[in-house]
């Protein structure tokens, strides 16, 4: 279905958890109050959400959270939702923390793509920015070796800050000898009160074309993101860039979210508006839920306005909503 600006909209991500076994600062900040089980929608009205929102034409579904791993049923989750009428794709975002175990399951589950976040492979920086326990890194690194061996579309994302930009070309190097793509990822203020990016995809480029001189656009699409591509002949995989805000890609944005406590957002920069879950344990008929996830592609706004805080910016953190 097509929104006022007349973007398809073909693509939901839904946050099936606020928890996480990581405490990335710029995601998760000190002290915050976990939702009770109940608040969260159950795998069952996710799937209910999900099979109407393919009437409308949505056939792409990113699972995400809080760490999607952490929550009991999530490969099963992914499993019923990948045969459900009209559903084309399932992905994965996660932090590779408890993946490897769940690599031979995600393919029986018929998984068609992973990405797996880590913003360094320096293990002092990493653990500093995560919470995660020294040597964290290799679990990740593991992870990742197993999707890409197990033929699963495999993307590193790294979100670019201050404390990773030296080793950038590290994790990088990553693409060298294995078939998966590194994609870095302008830090957006969400729920923070900062309007530009302190790094952007451009200075990351230039220091990239350091170790790699014949980097150049590969001119393809990979997916179902904005990000741009980069080839060279010494990397099998691809580098990409999400300029969320040094070049604003609103005008292809193709997603709406769903977060884990059934509230739908149509842009990450603005508070959510519909709220499902009162709909689904209210008894609401499918014609009514349907109406819901209408006139959140609807009103979608034009563009994201990240550095103008004003009434309806989204003041909640990535982990609440979903990234
Ligand atoms: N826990 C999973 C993970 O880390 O992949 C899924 C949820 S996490 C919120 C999804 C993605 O959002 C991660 O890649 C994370 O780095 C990214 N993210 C979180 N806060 C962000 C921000 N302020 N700007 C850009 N990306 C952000
Ligand atoms: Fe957890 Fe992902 Fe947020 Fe890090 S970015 S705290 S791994 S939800």
């Amino acid at each position: 279905m097509k929104d006022q600006y007349g973007r398809e909209i073909d693509y939901l991500r839904i946050s099936i958890t606020d928890r996480c076994n990581l405490r990335c600062q710029y995601c998760m900040p000190d002290g915050i109050q976990h939702l009770s089980h109940r608040d969260v929608l159950r795998y069952e009205e996710l799937l209910r959400v999900c099979q109407i929102a393919t009437t409308l034409g949505i056939t792409k579904f990113k699972v995400t959270g809080g760490e999607p791993l952490v929550r009991k049923g999530c490969v099963d989750f992914v499993r019923d939702l990948k045969v459900l009428q009209d559903v084309e794709q399932v992905t994965l975002t996660t932090n590779g923390m408890l993946l490897e175990e769940h690599v031979d399951a995600l393919v029986q589950a018929g998984i068609d793509g992973i990405n797996i976040s880590l913003d360094t492979l320096d293990d002092d920086i990493y653990s500093r920015l995560t919470g995660a326990p020294p040597q964290a890194t290799a679990i990740v690194r593991r992870a990742a070796a197993e999707c890409v061996k197990s033929g699963i579309r495999t993307k590193i994302n790294a979100v670019l800050l201050p404390e990773t930009l030296d080793s950038v070309a590290d994790l990088a190097a990553l693409a060298e000898n294995l078939a998966m793509d590194v994609r870095f990822i302008e830090f957006m203020p969400v729920g923070t009160e900062t309007g530009d990016s302190p790094i952007t995809a451009a200075r990351v480029l230039q220091l990239l074309r350091l170790r790699w001189d014949d980097l150049h656009p590969a001119n393809e699409y990979r997916g179902n993101g904005p990000a741009i591509y980069y080839q060279s002949d010494k990397l099998k995989g691809r580098i990409g860039f999400i300029s969320a805000m040094s070049h604003k890609f609103c005008d292809t944005c193709n997603r709406i979210r769903l977060t884990s406590t059934g509230e739908l957002k149509s842009c990450l920069c603005f508070e959510g508006v519909n709220d499902l879950r009162e709909q689904l344990r209210g008894g609401a008929t499918d014609e009514e839920i349907e109406l819901v996830l209408k006139d959140c592609i609807i009103n979608k706004p034009c563009a994201h306005r990240f550095g103008e805080r004003g009434a309806g910016t989204e003041g909640r953190s990535m982990h609440e909503i979903g990234g």
